[in-house]
């Protein structure tokens, strides 16, 4: 597997019990869950390319990390809320009240494990209500302090070399990801297989379905017949590696905010 190859020492699961109870530094920890998708991302990329994206990025973020940071990363929890995706082969979804339950559960169990900060580091768009609403009922019923970072949706979102049809539309499985997947794992990219996948219709619209006033439930289907929003075909591995290095370097710096967050003293 082409995760944490570097950076197994900060993999929480790797330690007996009684190093977990040992641990120096629980209070200003950083226990760090990553969350992503097993869903279709058109013909070309695999249904793993969320949860592949969201470790690389990790990974990179965490051998930024001055020696000795205190950051624990649990196993990825790569089953999420992608039922906007169903229907498309390749698509593993949880219910959204399963997928709730399961990430106010590790919440608990990271409280119950004397860590005091946690974090969901979200890979997958579709995550994101549910990571930033399920923060504030761990918080309330555990007194952790918990936090959302969403790469790429709001963290170090990708611009650079991006047309701005791409940049507004370009969300699935488009230049942006297939770029990223041409630099981290080429040898699972069917480049062959990439579409230009924007439908016409939403060419011509000047607000995206999913940012207007009036917002509405979609699913792909509905939108994208190809399961692409975005033209893959003009992805570049070395845009790629700038949009995970931006990453990296910003999840990282939030990272060590996290660290020494308290509510009296937050400054942005
Ligand atoms: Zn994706």
């Amino acid at each position: 597997m082409l995760i944490f190859k570097k950076t197994q020492e900060r993999f929480l699961p790797f330690l007996t019990s009684r190093e977990v109870q040992l641990l120096p530094d629980k209070d200003k920890a950083v226990v760090i869950l990553p969350v992503a998708s097993i869903e279709q991302h058109g013909p070309h990329l695999p249904v793993f390319t969320d949860s592949i994206v969201v470790q690389e990025v990790l990974e990179r973020a965490l051998l930024k990390l001055p020696e000795g940071f205190p950051a624990w990363v649990l196993p990825l929890q790569s089953y999420g809320k992608s039922n906007e995706h169903t229907g498309f082969p390749g698509t593993f979804t949880l219910t959204s009240e399963t997928f709730i339950q399961v990430l106010k559960e590790i919440g608990t169990n990271v409280a119950r494990n004397g860590f005091k900060r946690f974090v969901f580091l979200n890979g997958h768009g579709g995550n994101t209500e549910i990571v930033d609403f399920v923060i504030r009922d761990i918080r309330e019923q555990t007194n952790l302090k918990v936090f959302a970072l969403h790469a790429f949706l709001r963290v170090a979102p990708p611009t650079a070399g991006l047309s701005e049809l791409e940049g507004t539309y370009g969300i699935h499985a488009g230049d942006v990801e297939t770029s990223i997947l041409l630099k981290c794992c080429p040898e699972y990219v069917r480049r062959e297989w990439a579409p230009n996948g924007l439908p016409s219709h939403l060419q011509e619209m000047k607000t995206p379905p999913f940012m207007g006033a009036l917002n509405y439930a979609w699913l792909t289907r509905d939108i994208a017949p190809l399961g692409v929003l975005g033209d893959a075909t003009t992805a570049d591995p070395e845009r790629g590696e700038q949009y995970l290095s931006d990453a990296a370097k910003e999840v990282a710096g939030l990272l060590i905010k996290i660290r020494e967050f308290e509510f009296e003293k937050w400054q942005d």
